[in-house]
C-alpha cells in the first residue's frame, strides 16, 4: 500500500531542537494549555512542566473555533507571550499555525508550528510549511484515511521540509461518549509504511479528562513517540477544552511509569 509515497521510505529520521533529539527512539512529551490566556499563567504552567523535567509546551495563540462567539485566541499577543516564555525558560514551543499568511511571523516566534485537524487538506498551507526551517506536528483530519493524512505529509515534505512529525488526534465516528475516538492503530499503521515519528493526542481524541491517563499509557505501550497533553493549574477554570484538561498531579502520575513502559520499544524521554 501507499507505493506513490516518494518520501516515506523506512530511513532515519531525526531532528535535533535545542539540543533534544526527536526521533522513532525518543519519546517527545509536550504539555500546556489549549490556548495562551495571559502572560502569568503560560509562565506558571510552563516553569512547572520544566521542574517535572518535561522540554516542550504547547498553547494556541490562533485558535479554530467552531463557533465564532467562542474566544478565538490571544492571536499575535499570544505569540509574543509563548516566545518570551520560551526564551526565559529554555523550554521549546509549540502553537498553531491556521492561516498561510500567519507562516512568517508563527515561525519567527514558535520553535514547531502545528497543523491543526481542519487544516490538514490546506494543501496551499502545507505547501508554505515545506519551505521553513521548523518542524511541524500534522494532525490528522478528523474525517482523513491513514492514506490521507499520510499524503498531507508528503506535501510538505515534497516541498522541502523532511521535519514532520504526525498527530494522531481521534477520527469521527458514530460515538458520542468521547469528543472523538483514538485510533490507537494508527501507531503500528504509520510505523510500518513511514519513518515519521507519530505522537497521540488524548486529550482532543477523548475530550474527556477522566480517560486521559489510560489513552496516554495505551499510547506509549503501542509505540507512539510521543504524546501531548492538554494541561493546566487549573482545568476547570480554563477558558477553552477545560473538561480535558489535567492538572499537573494527574500528569504526574502519567509519567510515573513512562520511562518504563516506552523501554518496551528500547525508547528514551526526549
Ligand atoms: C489543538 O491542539 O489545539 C487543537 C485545536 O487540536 P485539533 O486540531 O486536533 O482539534
Ligand atoms: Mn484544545
Amino acid at each position: 500500500m501507499f507505493d506513490n509515497l516518494k518520501h516515506q521510505k523506512l530511513k532515519d529520521f531525526e531532528i535535533n531542537i535545542k539540543d533534544i533529539i526527536i526521533s522513532r527512539d525518543t519519546f517527545t512529551l509536550i504539555a500546556g494549555p489549549c490556548t495562551v490566556e495571559n502572560y502569568e499563567d503560560l509562565l506558571s504552567i510552563v516553569s512547572q512542566l520544566k521542574k517535572m523535567g518535561i522540554k516542550f509546551f504547547r498553547g494556541g495563540a490562533y485558535k479554530m473555533r467552531t463557533s465564532p462567539y467562542d474566544f478565538q485566541g490571544l492571536e499575535r499577543k499570544g505569540l509574543e507571550y509563548l516566545k518570551k516564555v520560551s526564551d526565559k525558560t529554555g523550554m521549546i514551543s509549540v502553537s498553531e499555525i491556521v492561516s498561510s499568511e500567519d507562516v512568517k511571523i508563527i515561525a519567527e516566534h514558535i520553535d514547531i508550528l502545528q497543523v491543526g485537524t481542519r487544516n490538514m487538506n490546506n494543501y496551499r498551507l502545507l505547501h508554505k510549511l515545506g519551505k521553513i526551517t521548523n518542524p511541524v506536528i500534522l494532525k490528522r483530519g478528523m474525517s482523513s484515511t491513514i492514506e490521507e493524512w499520510l499524503f498531507a505529509a508528503e506535501h510538505i515534505l515534497e516541498a522541502g521540509n523532511p521535519d514532520v512529525i504526525l498527530c494522531e488526534r481521534g477520527i469521527r465516528t458514530f460515538e458520542t461518549y468521547t469528543r472523538n475516538t483514538l485510533d490507537i492503530s494508527a501507531i503500528p499503521a504509520v510505523k510500518s509504511v513511514s519513518h515519521l515519528p507519530v505522537i497521540i493526542d488524548p486529550s482532543h481524541s477523548s475530550g474527556r479528562r477522566d480517560m486521559i491517563k489510560s489513552l496516554s499509557w495505551a499510547a506509549m505501550a503501542a509505540g507512539a513517540d510521543g504524546l501531548m497533553i492538554e494541561t493546566h493549574f487549573s482545568p476547570d477554570s480554563t477558558i477553552c477544552d477545560s473538561e480535558q484538561t489535567i492538572d499537573f498531579t494527574m500528569l504526574a502520575e502519567i509519567i510515573q511509569p513512562m520511562e518504563k513502559i516506552i523501554s518496551l520499544w528500547g525508547k528514551k524521554l526526549g
